[in-house]
């Protein structure tokens, strides 16, 4: 065990623990709907992620696995029929992912919504959420792992008053865009 981590303080050693207990549930119920709990997070992933995040790549990103266990897990799904890939438009090497009705279907019966409504249920889930949010960008930072944060928090967004802007790639972007969540975000 590492000096700066026996520096925690109590209440921070209890957070890491509660984080833990609820992410072996999670895993338990990882297993409904005839998927494993890899497969659920890519379907969740591709729900959420933008037009530019929605690659093999970045999922391997978000997943922080290997391209070829993210391969594996995209060849299961496509195979169930709940995602399907495409050519990307702008760079032919490159895969698009998109949910089919199937994929969009099974992820109403998310087992991760329990948990979301017991969140809610605590009626402080909008400081849980930032809680949570800082200390994953803290463990992500020395791993140079990306944020994966939603579009409308990122330093490159630009609010309009119809449609939205992204500096960074110079596309237009509609409010569902900044809902999303992007791999190449990068916090206000
Ligand atoms: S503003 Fe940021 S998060 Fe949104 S699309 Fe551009 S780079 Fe991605």
């Amino acid at each position: 065990m590492s000096k700066s981590r026996m520096r925690a303080s109590f209440a921070a050693w209890r957070a890491a623990h509660l984080v833990e207990r609820l992410a072996r549930l999670q895993r338990a119920a990882g297993f409904e709907g005839g998927l494993n709990p890899v497969q659920w997070e890519a379907l969740r992933y591709i729900a959420r992620a933008n037009r530019f995040s929605r690659t093999p790549a970045a999922l391997a990103d978000f997943l922080n696995a290997t391209r070829g266990t993210v391969s594996q897990t995209l060849i299961a799904l496509e195979g169930k029929g709940l995602i399907e890939k495409t050519r990307s438009v702008k760079d032919a090497r490159s895969q698009s992912l998109a949910l089919t009705d199937g994929g969009r279907a099974l992820l109403d019966d998310d087992p991760e919504a329990a948990l979301a409504r017991d969140i809610d249920e605590t009626g402080d889930a909008a400081l849980v959420s930032a809680t949570l949010e800082g200390a994953l960008r803290r463990a992500l930072a020395p791993r140079g792992g990306k944020p994966f944060g939603p579009c409308k928090t990122c330093r490159h967004f630009r609010r309009g008053a119809g449609a939205h802007h992204c500096a960074l790639l110079n596309e237009p972007l509609s409010a569902q865009d900044a809902e999303a969540i992007c791999v190449e975000m990068e916090a206000a």
